[in-house]
């Protein structure tokens, strides 16, 4: 069962001592709102030199820059995209975003990383769907990657952290 190796977490991503935190990008790398400003606010001004250097990053994509000040030793900025309603291909490019992020965790050799839910916030994608795509990819990722100890979902709102325990059957007592 490779759900023993998936943990589900409230609060902030930035405090997490892992590997690697996912960073929930967009296209410039220039930073922006919601876990993006974050990462950066708490990272400092490291991430975001590197993240110019690199120049860019498409939606589906992931790049890989060091932590700078956080406790997590690197930071994927992967790009997820937006909604628009569900027919311009958001399912597989997020999909993707998850996907190629995990791909820079096994070139890394990566074994404890931690996602936000990526696209879930100011991109508008339906919880329920994202955290199954989320959840569908990487019990696929750890069934052939023995490398990677744990995969961390950070839920930073009320409504996924629900939607992550009961997906993955880890629910709190009293729900
Ligand atoms: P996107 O533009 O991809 O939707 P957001 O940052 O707006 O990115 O939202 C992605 C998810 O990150 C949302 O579920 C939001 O609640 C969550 N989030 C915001 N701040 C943090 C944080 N500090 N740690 C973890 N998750 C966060």
């Amino acid at each position: 069962m490779m759900n023993d190796r998936i943990g589900v977490l409230s609060g902030d991503i930035t405090r997490l001592e892992v590997d690697a935190i996912v960073n929930a990008a967009n296209n410039s790398l220039l930073g922006g709102g919601g876990v993006d400003g974050a990462i950066h606010r708490a990272g400092g001004p490291a991430i975001l030199e590197a993240c110019q250097r690199i120049g860019g990053c498409k939606t589906g994509d992931a790049v890989i820059t060091l932590g700078g000040d956080l406790p997590a030793k690197w930071v994927i900025h992967a790009v997820g995209p937006r909604w628009e309603g569900g027919s311009q291909g958001e399912a597989d490019l997020l999909r993707s975003a998850y996907l190629r992020s995990f791909d820079l965790v096994a070139q890394y050799g990566l074994r404890r990383v931690a996602f936000p839910n990526i696209s879930t916030g100011i991109y508008g994608f339906p919880k329920l769907e994202a955290a199954q795509i989320a959840i569908e990819v990487t019990q696929t990722v750890l069934s052939t990657d023995p490398a990677i100890e744990e995969v961390l979902f950070v839920c930073f709102d009320p409504e996924n952290l629900m939607i992550y325990r009961e997906l993955l059957g880890q629910p709190q007592a009293g729900e």
